[in-house]
């Protein structure tokens, strides 16, 4: 008999309250070496008629019988941060993002100031469409890789190959680089995939949209994982991870068991199990974003500039002197 069991901190002590246990089944509850979360754990498993496998040695640690996942419902139930009323807002994961960075570049992303487009950003945006038409109709064979490249350009790529004004003589070079990465990516594991490139969007407040686009869901033996690959270096995935969980759990009215980005150039991987304070805590900083952008727009001054390494892609840097002061610094 199998029964789903949430396991409370009281319970095993090292775990976040409400961290789903997968399921239990009578007949295998080994307990082992000097397991105290097992100790609590198993009886409530046996109660339940459950199966669960606890560490030996390792106190407190619990190995999960690999099962479909069980989702963690918001409880209580979410309630997005009271907002300053204003002009509509429509908040994205990158303009999060950007605004925890520089609420004044956030800013000027709002008003339609973007950057050129670059070469890399192009092969990253190429490969992620290669890597979502991989996950949802197969492998692509090397022989057909520069016809996929090809029809994802000609599909909604067009544009912004023109913007980056590329000779098609150089486009060869740019599916070269992209077919590396796929190469790289084709080792990724890739069970329990649900989709590719998920929008997520809520109006959590009147005239607040947010709204993202996941590169993929996956839902294996783990739950719910949320995953964003990078095609350059890691960075700090930490701000737009969280969002997309907030995105999440507005919209499924659950808490994502993971949230993880990777980078297929590099290797680097971030792994994080969201917690409700995240969500929370991620919601007032999404509030904050939207009253400082309305209270900008409101008496049409700027935000604050924060200067950093972002400075050198800024399209604001010309008129920006904290920008310039730090892009001289990092240049020498
Ligand atoms: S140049 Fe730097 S400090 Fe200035 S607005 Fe842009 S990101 Fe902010």
């Amino acid at each position: 008999m199998d029964g789903g069991l949430y396991l409370g901190s009281r319970n095993v002590g090292c775990l976040p309250a409400r961290l789903p246990v997968a399921r239990w089944s009578a007949d295998d509850v080994p307990l082992e070496g000097n397991c105290l979360g097992g100790v609590a754990a198993s009886s409530s498993a046996r109660a339940l008629g459950g199966d669960g496998r606890f560490c030996s040695g390792h106190s407190l640690t619990l190995l999960f019988r690999l099962l479909p996942s069980i989702p963690m419902p918001l409880d209580p139930q979410f309630l997005f941060p009271p907002v300053t009323p204003g002009e509509d807002v429509v908040l994205s994961a990158s303009a999060f993002v950007t605004y925890e960075r520089c609420p004044e570049q956030a800013a000027g992303r709002m008003r339609g100031v973007y950057g050129p487009e670059s070469r890399s950003s192009f092969v990253g945006g190429l490969a992620h469409r290669i890597f979502a038409r991989h996950l949802s109709s197969g492998p692509i064979a090397d022989s057909d890789l520069t016809a996929a490249c090809r029809e994802e350009i000609g599909g909604s790529m067009n544009p912004k190959l023109a913007a980056l004004g590329l000779k098609p003589s150089q486009l060869s070079g740019v599916i070269e680089d992209v077919a590396s990465l796929y190469g790289r990516f084709k080792t990724l594991r890739a069970e329990g995939f649900v989709g590719a490139e998920v929008a997520l969007q809520s109006e959590p407040a009147d005239g607040v949209v947010l709204r993202g686009s996941v590169d993929a869901v996956f839902d294996d033996k783990g739950g719910v994982r949320l995953v964003d690959w990078k095609t350059g270096s890691l960075g700090d995935p930490d701000a737009q991870l969280a969002f997309y969980a907030l995105l999440w759990a507005i919209e499924k009215d659950e808490i994502p068991a993971h949230i993880e980005a990777v980078s297929v150039k590099t290797g680097e991987r971030s792994d994080s199990v969201p917690s409700r304070a995240l969500i929370d805590g991620t919601a007032v900083r999404a509030a904050q974003a939207v009253d400082g952008l309305r209270s900008s727009w409101d008496s049409g001054e700027s935000l604050d500039r924060v200067a950093g390494p972002w400075c050198r892609w800024c399209p604001l840097l010309d008129d920006c002197s904290e920008g310039r002061a730090a892009v001289d610094l990092l240049t020498g």
